[in-house]
């Protein structure tokens, strides 16, 4: 591509990457959507597709990042007003996708599960929106995750359901019963402890037909949501609440926002720091039972974590194919230069296990409401994909941003932000050690249940290299009261495992073992392209990874 600027002539730079449908040029998400039963949403996610990978949808999601928002905790003449104000591209991406249905199309309207294939349909697109803009996904995979969790509290959630359902993104700071729709967060942390939430001191007493919460929460995502999942130490032990904006009578909550968190990435959400002051809350289940409620919502969260981290995978990778097809370098091409196609082969490998692990999870939510074998899956593989692919993601965007050289070091390119984004997914939500912990717990409580899933996930990898000593190592460590300390290396194992397992189902004949060769075994280095592939497997694998564009 050739340009003028000013005083030079610009080439050998890569065009941009844009207007590209990123469903339809993604042969690896196709694949992997028909293997789990979506293929009758092929036209709809392509729509999907196009309409993301708009310049248009790229240009705003660089906006809503380079504009975070603001807190205005009080008026000009010194009230209280806790609120935070969002650029107007922020809503934009919040009404795009919640007109999709991504905050609530897994359910019906009475919180039922929707059939099967509603969680890998929704999960393509989620696929597709974090390769865009991933912000604004945390109020809505919030708000999707919390109904289960509400549904233990019938009446408020026949009220609350058609809320969270509704196409409709309705902004506005008033009570959640006038609102045409509305968003849910949640707020665990506290400073004194974030993973061991029985160290939570905010107390939570009867009063006024709920209770009347006092104390604080260190990190509270998404503040503008209309209600948030809290827990608290109510008299019973510590317990989940609903806890809205607004009062019954329209009053604004007790919830004053102190500041708003510096962070790494994730710029274009809020989260806060709050102190809650004689808050009004519904109870959410009994007394005492708020981690079990609550983990009804983490379970999802996780979901999304993982699959968000897989999506950002794919546009690191696609960003890197593309320019590395454009750029030349000692007169050849970086796709041409043997090194640099190892190096995208490799990640193009990875991809495709992330990828397809986190597909065909979806798929077993999708099924586990008529199968125990499959809800025996969601719970054992959610926190071992989750572990994984969220691990790998800030590895594997700092490789493609190096393929990109110092063009991918700088802001006005996309890379840098996937870069500082990809952490968080595996901190949040349960981090690293946390999720791990939460897999031996799930083989600990029901180990005939995990058994049977990996001897499923083994079968469905069979053939593959590895795979049957993987399964054995696998259930060797989570059988041995000590092991905790070789706990990561299990967890990585079974995901590994599941995602050799899926790709045997959606990729064609060798991807497969290509991926078990690698990853379960064999010799394999510990930086991208530090991989044994032959020269037809990695022609292959970067044929695969994007068309040409
Ligand atoms: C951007 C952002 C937004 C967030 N938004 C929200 C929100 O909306 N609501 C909310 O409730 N929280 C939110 N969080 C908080 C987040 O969920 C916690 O930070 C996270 O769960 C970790 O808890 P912690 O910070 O207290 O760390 P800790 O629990 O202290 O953990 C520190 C480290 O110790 C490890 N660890 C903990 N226990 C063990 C163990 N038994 N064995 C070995 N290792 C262990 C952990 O894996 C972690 O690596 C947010 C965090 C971030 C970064």
């Amino acid at each position: 591509m050739v340009t003028r600027s000013n005083n030079s002539t610009v080439f050998n730079q890569s065009p941009p990457f844009a207007d590209i449908n990123l469903f339809t040029n993604d042969r690896l998400l196709l694949e992997a959507v028909s293997a789990n039963g979506a293929t009758s949403e092929v036209e709809a996610l392509s729509a999907f597709g196009a309409r993301w990978g708009s310049a248009r949808m790229l240009e705003q999601a660089r906006i809503a990042n380079e504009n975070p928002p603001k807190l205005r905790a009080f008026d000009a003449n010194g009230n209280r007003c806790d609120v935070v104000e969002y650029h107007p591209a922020y809503h934009f991406f919040m009404a795009e996708s919640i007109r999709e249905g991504l905050q609530a199309s897994t359910w019906l309207s009475d919180g039922t599960a929707a059939a099967a294939p509603a969680e890998a349909v929704r999960a393509a697109r989620y696929v597709m929106v974090a390769q865009v803009e991933n912000g604004h996904m945390c109020p809505i995979t919030m708000t999707r995750a919390a109904v289960p969790a509400l549904a233990a509290e019938p009446d408020l959630f026949a009220q609350v359901m058609p809320k969270i359902a509704s196409r409709t993104y309705d902004p506005t700071f008033r009570p959640w019963w006038e609102k045409a729709g509305i968003t849910v967060g949640m707020g665990m942390t506290e400073k004194q402890g974030g993973t061991d939430v029985r160290a939570n001191t905010t107390t939570a007493v009867p009063a006024d037909e709920g209770y009347r919460l006092d104390g604080h929460k260190w990190f509270m995502s998404a503040p503008m949501c209309d209600a948030f999942l809290v827990l608290a130490q109510a008299p019973g032990g510590l317990t989940c609440f609903w806890l809205p904006r607004f009062t019954p009578d329209g009053q604004v909550n007790g919830l004053h926002f102190q500041r708003l968190k510096d962070k790494l990435g994730n710029r274009s959400n809020a989260s806060t720091e709050v102190e809650l002051s004689d808050a009004y809350a519904i109870r959410i289940g009994d007394e005492g039972r708020g981690i079990q409620a609550i983990m009804r919502m983490v379970q999802l969260t996780r979901l999304d974590c993982a699959i968000s981290s897989a999506g950002m995978m794919r546009m690191a990778l696609a960003q890197a194919v593309h320019h590395c097809r454009y750029r030349t370098a000692f007169q050849k091409r970086l796709i041409d230069q043997p090194l640099m196609r190892t190096v995208l082969a490799d990640m193009a490998l990875e991809l495709e296990g992330a990828l397809a692990a986190v597909m065909r999870l979806c798929s077993a939510f999708d099924r586990s409401a008529l199968s125990e074998l499959d809800a025996v899956r969601t719970r054992l593989l959610t926190p071992a994909v989750k572990y994984a692919v969220c691990k790998t993601a800030p590895a594997f965007a700092y490789e493609a941003m190096e393929c990109l050289g110092g063009n991918g070091y700088v802001e006005e390119g996309m890379l840098a932000r996937l870069y500082r984004e990809a952490p968080v997914n595996a901190i949040w939500e349960g981090s690293g050690n946390v999720v791990c912990l939460d897999v031996l717990r799930v083989f600990a409580r029901n180990k005939d249940g995990a058994r049977a899933v990996i001897n499923d996930v083994a079968r469905e990898a069979a053939d593959c290299s590895g795979a049957a000593e993987a399964a054995s190592a696998v259930v060797r460590i989570l059988s041995d009261p000590t092991g905790e300390s070789d706990l990561r290396l299990a967890v990585e194992l079974l995901a590994r495992l599941a995602a050799t397992a899926a790709l045997n189902q959606s990729a064609p004949g060798g991807i497969a073992d290509l991926y078990a060769r690698s990853r379960l075994g064999g010799q394999r280095g510990a930086t991208f392209g530090a991989a044994q592939l032959a020269n037809n497997e990695v022609t292959t694998l970067l044929d695969r990874t994007l068309a040409p564009t």
